[in-house]
């Protein structure tokens, strides 16, 4: 029996060949390696004759990015696997279909969206696409809802929470989200000119404790299967169609996690816009758009996860009158904390930012990075003060 490999170009035809159901007999099968994100290596693999296409993505035992000095389990595949089916069955046609699993060379094939673009790009050329609000609300009310004890039967969500301990990739986030930003860490990577901003809020105790709150908070708050790395490069949109990539994070965590990812990115898009778009006239009207689909996405997520708690939740403490409204509130604030993190996390620590590392003009470029700390900090420290997403509008606002 072969054992796994990593795949070249070429295993990846020979793979694809080895099964009927993909391809044409007579296929003439072309294979790129397309992947742009940190840890695994995505293939696509075209038919010349057929012109048909799909996607092989295959980890590796490590993170792409770092190399194997750092090792990484294998298991994420099944993870990214079965949480795609879960969500395909909550939120249909907003992730990829998914074909097949292989668990030996840890690989999924699944559908081809090149006809689609990330939304991080789409957001760095200025483009709107106006049925990202629903669509991302949607999969988000729908995801978190109908996994969680609000509507799985307690057993029922114990055992699914069994099959997604992910515990390599939640120490991951628990490390590079969490931890590394807020000390002088090995792994983090940074503006220079921004040294001194960063040096404060290591020095911060009050804000450090308040990370603390949020990453026990991401550690033990099993509320709902959640994506686990929601930014906007997970996401892939093209005129009426969205779809959500990526979710070999997967895990029971806390709904506002993901909501925070989103709009951490959302934002970071935001503040970066003053190096993208030259004209002020559009660039404030391409801000205003970003703060519009933050709001939109709020407003939509708590009327579909209101519709679905008024249909499903049956449980009689649950049902009380007035707890659905708190439920809201503080995945609204988790989600206001969660975002903070995210933003600082993006400038301080590991990850790069492709919306910020395009900008050549260095000293714009702190500038911005600046603002995205100071917000990012606001939010952490201002959460507990939000009830509204007007709220949490107004907290952005207070930097300008
Ligand atoms: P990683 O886990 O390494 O971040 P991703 O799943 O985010 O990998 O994929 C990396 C890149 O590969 C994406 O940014 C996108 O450009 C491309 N990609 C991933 N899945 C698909 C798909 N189903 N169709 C087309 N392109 C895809
Ligand atoms: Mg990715
Ligand atoms: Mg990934
Ligand atoms: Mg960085």
């Amino acid at each position: 029996m072969e054992n796994y490999r990593p795949f070249t170009e070429k295993d990846v035809v020979a793979y694809m060949q080895s099964f009927s159901q993909f391809f044409p007999n007579h296929a003439e099968l072309v294979c790129k390696e397309i992947g742009d994100g940190n840890l695994n290596m995505v293939f696509r693999v075209i038919d010349q004759r057929s012109g048909q296409s799909i996607i092989l993505k295959q980890a590796l035992p490590y993170p792409r990015v770092v190399g194997d000095s750092w090792p990484l389990t294998l298991d994420r595949v099944r993870i990214e696997a079965e949480a795609l089916e879960i969500q395909a069955h909550y939120a249909p046609g907003l992730v990829p279909k998914l074909y097949h699993y292989d668990e030996k060379f840890a690989l999924v094939v699944m559908e081809d969206l090149s006809d689609h673009i990330i939304l991080r790009k789409s957001l760095i050329t200025g483009k709107i696409y106006p049925q990202i609000a629903n669509d991302l609300a949607e999969y988000l009310a729908n995801t978190l809802f109908f996994t969680s004890d609000y509507y799985l039967k307690s057993e029922q969500k114990k055992i699914k929470q069994a099959q997604f301990i992910n515990p390599e990739m939640c120490k991951m986030t628990e490390k590079l989200v969490f931890t590394d930003p807020y000390f002088n860490a090995e792994t983090n990577s940074f503006n220079p000119l921004i040294q001194r901003h960063i040096e404060k809020i290591w020095k911060s105790h009050l804000l450090k404790k308040e990370i603390a709150q949020l990453k026990l908070a991401f550690m033990t708050k099993a509320q709902a299967l959640i994506h686990g790395d929601l930014h906007s490069g997970s996401i892939m949109v093209k005129e009426n169609s969205t779809k959500v990539i990526d979710p070999e994070f997967a895990f029971f965590g806390p709904m506002g996690f993901d909501m925070g990812a989103l709009f951490a990115n959302i934002l970071l898009s935001y503040i970066s816009q003053e190096a993208h778009i030259a004209n002020s006239h559009a660039r404030k009207e391409y801000q205003s758009w970003l703060l519009w689909l933050i709001e939109e996405i709020w407003h939509r997520f708590t009327e579909k996860f209101r519709m679905h708690w008024a249909m499903y939740v049956k449980d009689e403490i649950f049902s009380v009158s007035g707890f659905v409204d708190e439920v809201i509130r503080e995945t609204l604030q988790d989600t206001a904390g969660f975002a903070g993190c995210k933003m600082m996390r993006r400038v301080i620590g590991l990850a790069s930012l492709p919306d910020f590392d395009v900008i050549d003009d260095q000293e714009l470029r702190a500038k911005l990075e600046s603002a995205a700390l100071l917000i990012g900090q606001y939010l952490v420290l201002d959460r507990k003060n939000i009830s509204q997403i007007s709220d949490l509008i107004a907290v952005i606002e207070k930097v300008k």
